[in-house]
């Protein structure tokens, strides 16, 4: 729906951009405004380069560039949609939202519903192939990879690494017996129909270790698959969903965030493996691109 220029104005007077970035950063008053040290996860730095305009309700970073508004800044580092950030900013400053023609407000309605839906397809998703890894016996290759990685069961638990079976149709058969629809597990990009006029689907992920991607919520919204034995692509990753866009998600961040908000800083690495292996060894203000 499209909201109207004063109801915009009216969501952006209420909030105060201030006491929103002010939740990721330490602003301190120079030169006739704010400072800060760059909230970003992807732009880690010592001195601040980060700068607010209380008056003008606009921010920008000398460093990275990134520069814009309350909204835009919702929309970059919480990964909301404009939408979203409208809903989230109204509801803090307790204005209700406008109503929408009934046309308009069931688009929505659908739109946030099957987003819902596949939030909980991958919650399940995620819990079985968690629940495999834990069900693997000590003498498993891919228990025995995670061992010589170094990974304790802390932190197999801290971020949910799971194991997807060699077999075709493991996940299919499990959330059949939840009842979720295949349709709808296929577009969460779990499990794919079968080609050539043979009914039913099969699992996209198998015989991989899993790693799975939070959403700034704390939701799975996808999966990374690694191949412990032979095979290709070493690397399987989630492609782009309703609820998964690649560019807003920095792998492992739902863990790390209160680690790099108290150390000001980030380090910023390329792959799930080398995350969790840096968090492990006790560097916790970490995150990975999605490449
Ligand atoms: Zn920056």
């Amino acid at each position: 729906m499209k909201f109207t220029p004063e109801f915009i104005e009216r969501v952006s007077e209420a909030n105060n951009l201030v006491d929103i970035i002010s939740q990721h950063t330490q602003l301190k008053p120079a030169g006739g405004g704010l400072m800060g040290r760059c909230p970003f996860p992807d732009h880690p730095e010592k001195t601040p380069s980060f700068s607010v305009s209380e008056s003008k309700q606009v921010y920008n970073c000398f460093g990275c560039h990134k520069k814009g508004n309350i909204f835009t800044f919702l929309q970059q580092y919480n990964g909301m949609s404009f939408r979203e950030a409208i809903e989230y900013l109204a509801s803090r400053a307790q204005i209700p939202m406008p109503q929408m023609n009934p046309e308009e407000a069931s688009k929505q309605d659908l739109v946030a519903q099957k987003k819902k839906l596949l939030g909980r397809v991958n919650k399940m998703a995620s819990q079985y192939f968690h629940e495999n890894f834990k069900r693997l016996s000590a003498s498993h290759p891919v228990r025995e990879y995670a061992r010589k990685r170094g990974l304790s069961d802390q932190i197999i638990d801290t971020f949910q690494i799971g194991y997807a079976s060699e077999e075709w149709d493991g996940l299919v058969a499990y959330l059949e017996s939840k009842n979720v629809p295949m349709p709808l597990a296929e577009e969460a990009r779990l499990v794919k129909a079968r080609s050539g006029g043979k009914s039913g689907y099969f699992d996209i992920f198998r015989d991989r270790l899993i790693f799975p991607i939070f959403s700034m919520m704390g939701d799975a919204i996808a999966f990374g698959g690694r191949i412990i034995q032979q095979g290709e692509p070493k690397y399987l990753n989630s492609p782009e969903t309703l609820i998964f866009h690649k560019g807003k998600v920095l792998y492992g961040l739902t863990q790390t965030a209160k680690y790099i908000r108290s150390e000001d800083q980030a380090i910023v690495v390329e792959g799930y493996m080398d995350l969790v292996s840096l968090y492990q060894a006790g560097i916790q203000n970490v995150v990975a691109t999605m490449g």
